[in-house]
């Protein structure tokens, strides 16, 4: 069962963010799922949003809030000129749990110009790729966020990711994972549609047929509405595959 949302977002530490800390509070107190905060951490990004906050800043306004039930991570976007800095502030602050994303490949993949000038296989294959060589140059996080990230901007007919396309590169990621003692994180951001609830779930057979176990839950909420949505989806993915959720506190994996 699940026990925690373990991806969210609130303003202003995460700029594209539409819920505050008072929302998000009071949503948890209610909830039947403790919740992990994890702002935005992308540095070295390039476009018009600035994805940084000031760590000092964050735990000086949350941690009176921090509890059993509400811990305070970080998504840390994940890019080859940027592990320095990451290992720098996951050294120097306390977060309760770190996600490892890839946003970019040179440009934003949330943005139209990164599939110009590509077919979707060479935009795809890149991409995994590109998480594969941040995997190797830095895994100091415990679960990897959203794989099917592309698929919510990409612009072709069929934005899935088919893992009968990208086998070998999924098979990389994941067994880097295993070996590693790492998560992969079902973000149920796209479980709400047939189409994004199959291409989650055949990813995720793959994983569990290379051996995986450890998943984390995230609804990546950027707004109350979509706090823990989807997780009765989640539930079904996990109980086909026979995984276990678990979330992190002060960095030590917790199953339950
Ligand atoms: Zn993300
Ligand atoms: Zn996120």
């Amino acid at each position: 069962m699940i026990s925690f949302d373990t991806h969210i977002h609130t303003y202003p530490f995460s700029q594209d963010a539409h819920q505050s800390l008072r929302d998000v509070v009071g949503k948890n107190a209610a909830s039947r799922y403790g919740f992990v905060i994890t702002e935005h951490m992308d540095y070295n990004y390039v476009g018009k949003m600035n994805f940084e906050f000031q760590p000092e800043e964050y735990f000086k306004q949350y941690s009176p809030y921090r509890n059993d039930h509400f811990l305070l991570g970080v998504e840390m976007g994940l890019q080859p000129d940027n592990f320095a800095k990451i290992a720098k502030a996951l050294a120097a602050y306390p977060f309760d749990m770190v996600i490892g994303s890839v946003h970019t490949v040179g440009g934003d993949i949330a943005h139209k110009e990164y599939y110009d000038k590509l077919t979707k296989t060479e935009a795809y294959t890149n991409y995994l790729v590109r998480i594969l060589e941040c995997l190797e140059g830095f895994h100091d996080f415990d679960t990897l966020g959203h794989i099917d990230y592309i698929c919510r901007y990409s612009p072709f007919d069929d934005p899935e990711l088919h893992v009968s396309e990208h086998k070998a590169a999924l098979v990389a990621i994941f067994n880097f994972l295993i070996d590693h003692n790492m998560c992969l994180e079902i973000n149920t951001r796209r479980l709400d549609t047939q189409v994004g609830f199959d291409t989650l779930n055949e990813i995720m057979r793959l994983y569990a047929f290379l051996g995986g176990r450890l998943v984390t839950v995230g609804s990546d909420a950027h707004k109350v509405e979509n706090l823990s949505k989807n997780f009765d989806k989640a539930e079904k993915i996990i109980a086909e595959h026979g995984f276990t959720p678990v979330y992190f506190k002060e960095r030590k994996r917790i199953e339950l």
